[in-house]
Parts: structure tokens; sequence; C-alpha cells
């Protein structure tokens, strides 16, 4: 084994950013020396916050971290790790509805890239129930989400659902759009 750097690539849609997700780019460095944090962005698909906005949400909830390093991509995730040189992929994982899709994911991102590993960490309890979804469908409502995000992200929230209201668009649509 030599020193090299371990870095994992952390992908996901992060629309928006959560303490969920904030935890486990936090452990994995404590398994990884670098991480970076790839936005994936669905080319057909309207969000609720852009690429751009979702990396700098994510940027400002990391701080002066040089070890995590955040972009956005849109092609395949292995691809995008390799790109990036990552060894290996890190996912969260909550519920046992989780499992399912991570494993299917796993196997084929295994198929297609065979030298990246995956690696799965266990949500930690207080965030199980944290989900982007959520976030989205409770901050649409004016319900309060400063237990699941920061408050620059809660602020963000705030400001679109107002932008989406004084537009007069239905801020239900957009939460509905896909799933996290
Ligand atoms: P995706 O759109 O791929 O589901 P998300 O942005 O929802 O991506 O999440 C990115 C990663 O973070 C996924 O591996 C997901 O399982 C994990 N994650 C999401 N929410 C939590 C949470 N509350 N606790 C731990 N991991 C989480």
């Amino acid at each position: 084994m030599g020193t090299a750097v371990r870095r994992a690539l952390y992908p996901g849609s992060f629309n928006p950013v959560h303490y969920g997700h904030l935890d486990i780019a936090r452990r994995a460095l404590t398994v990884f020396d670098e991480l970076v944090i790839g936005v994936y962005v669905h080319p057909a698909k309207v969000d609720l916050f852009t690429a751009a906005e979702r990396v700098a949400l994510i940027e400002e909830a990391i701080g002066d971290e040089p070890r995590i390093r955040v972009a956005s991509y849109n092609k395949l995730t292995v691809d995008y790790a390799k790109d990036v040189e990552a060894s290996s992929i890190v996912r969260g994982l909550r519920v046992f509805s989780d499992f399912e899709l991570e494993f299917r994911m796993a196997l084929a991102n295994r198929r297609m890239a065979p030298q990246i590993e995956i690696v799965n960490f266990i949500a930690a309890e207080e965030h199980l129930h944290i989900s982007s979804s959520t976030v989205r469908e409770v901050a649409s409502l004016g319900g309060d989400v400063s237990w699941m995000a920061p408050p620059h992200v809660v602020a963000a929230l705030k400001r679109r659902f107002e932008e989406m209201t004084s537009q007069g668009v239905s801020s239900s649509y957009m939460t509905s759009l896909g799933k996290d």
C-alpha cells in the first residue's frame, strides 16, 4: 500500500443540502483524505435550486474545509468519479427503503467501474427522517425547517418560495417534482 491520497466522491442531488448530508460528509473525512461533493444535475429536470445555487449552498455550509471540493456534473457517476480521480463513492443509508436502490446502484456501478469502491455510511439516528424532499415540502408550506438545514439554506428556501408565490407559481408543483 502506498501513501496515495484517498479521495472519495459523494454524489447526490442536494436539492437542497441538509444536516443529514453534512453529517455524512463530515464522517467521510474521518475515512478519506479528500472529498468531492458532486451535485448531480438532471439535464431535463426543473429543480427548486439550480446547480450553481446548490453548489453555493453546500460551499457555504462546508465553510473553511480545504479537504472538501464541491462541483456539479451531469454524466454517469462512475465516469465523474474517474474524472476527479476518486477511488471510492460515498453514499448515506437512512431507511430500509434506501437500501434496495443503493444496492442496485452499487452493483451497476461496480459492473461499470470495478476499481471504484462504494462505501455506505449509516445515517445518524437524529437525521434518519431528514430528506431534501421533506425539507422542500415543509418549507413550501411555511413550516419550520431550521432543525433540518443550516440557517442560510432556510433563508434561501424562504426567498425562493416567496419569489414563486409573487410570480404566481404553485410551490406544491415544484416540491413534488421527483423524489430527492
Ligand atoms: P439522491 O438524489 O441521489 O437521493 P440526495 O441528495 O437525496 O441524493 O442524497 C445524497 C446522498 O446523501 C444519498 O446517498 C443519500 O442516501 C444521503 N442522505 C440523504 N439524506 C440523508 C440523511 N438524512 N442522513 C444520511 N444520509 C443521507
